[in-house]
């Protein structure tokens, strides 16, 4: 069954909404970026097509490094990482756990991507 979700960033600049898989665990990941912002992110892969952005393109930053081809996502204005389009999965996002309106993620299973080896 698909739930509907909604989500932002802590300032409000960024909102974000999509339909998907129940969300009843998390993933992180231990590539260089992951393991830096220590985010918990959403096992699905979303459909670009499927993640609704509303921001003002001022706001809505974007930082890429080495191949440039995976693509994170963060609010200029509060700094904080709201989703990723990946690079092993084109065209499909990842969004932050953290920022979903309502989503209790303490007791989640997380489980461990080994980014930084097969990235
Ligand atoms: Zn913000």
């Amino acid at each position: 069954m698909s739930k509907k979700y909604n989500g932002s960033c802590h300032c409000g600049a960024i909102q974000f909404s999509y339909e998907g898989e129940e969300i009843t665990s998390g993933l992180r990941c231990n590539c260089s970026i992951c393991a830096r912002k220590g985010a918990m992110m959403s096992p699905e892969a979303i459909p670009v097509d499927a993640l609704k952005i509303k921001a003002n393109g001022e706001d809505l930053g974007l930082y890429q490094f080495d191949s440039r081809v995976a693509k994170h996502y963060f609010c200029r204005r509060c700094g904080i990482y709201t989703h990723n389009e990946m690079a092993r999965k084109p065209g499909h996002c990842r969004v932050n756990l953290g920022c979903i309106e309502g989503l209790d993620t303490s007791n989640f299973e997380v489980k461990v991507f080994d980014g930084k080896n097969l990235l």
